[in-house]
């Protein structure tokens, strides 16, 4: 007769940084030390402090174009330029479904403020 014995694991699970995480799905000319959201928009002369609420930065001559998800905005560019800020914990589209970073494998919870990525063309994400 086999005795039935449960064992609780405990694992020690490495995560990567958010930087790492970064630098590992952008391309060379995006990568770059994380920012906060000032530090992002000041890269493009978008700079607003205090943060207003439902701020969208001008460039170009008007408003760029901002895409929120569930309320929080994740992404501004200007569509005629091209410049744009990028939050990495953002989500990533396909057709029909959205991911973000998988909290057992990012360290999404250290730094909240250093997510933004700032850059000046399109960006594949
Ligand atoms: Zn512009």
């Amino acid at each position: 007769m086999p005795i039935a014995k449960t064992f609780t694991e405990r694992r020690i699970v490495t995560l990567l940084t958010l930087q790492e995480y970064a630098d590992q799905i952008f391309g060379l000319p995006y990568r770059q030390p994380l920012k906060t959201i000032h530090e992002a928009l000041a890269v493009h002369g978008w700079d607003a402090s205090p943060f207003p609420e439902d701020y969208k930065p001008k460039c170009c001559g008007s408003e760029v174009s901002v895409r929120s998800f569930l309320g929080s905005a994740y992404r501004a560019e200007c569509k005629v330029c091209h410049k744009f800020i990028l939050d990495v914990t953002g989500p990533t589209f396909g057709n029909s479904w959205a991911s973000f970073p998988d909290p057992k494998k990012v360290d999404l919870e250290t730094d909240v403020e250093h997510v933004w990525i700032a850059g000046s063309a399109e960006v594949a994400k």
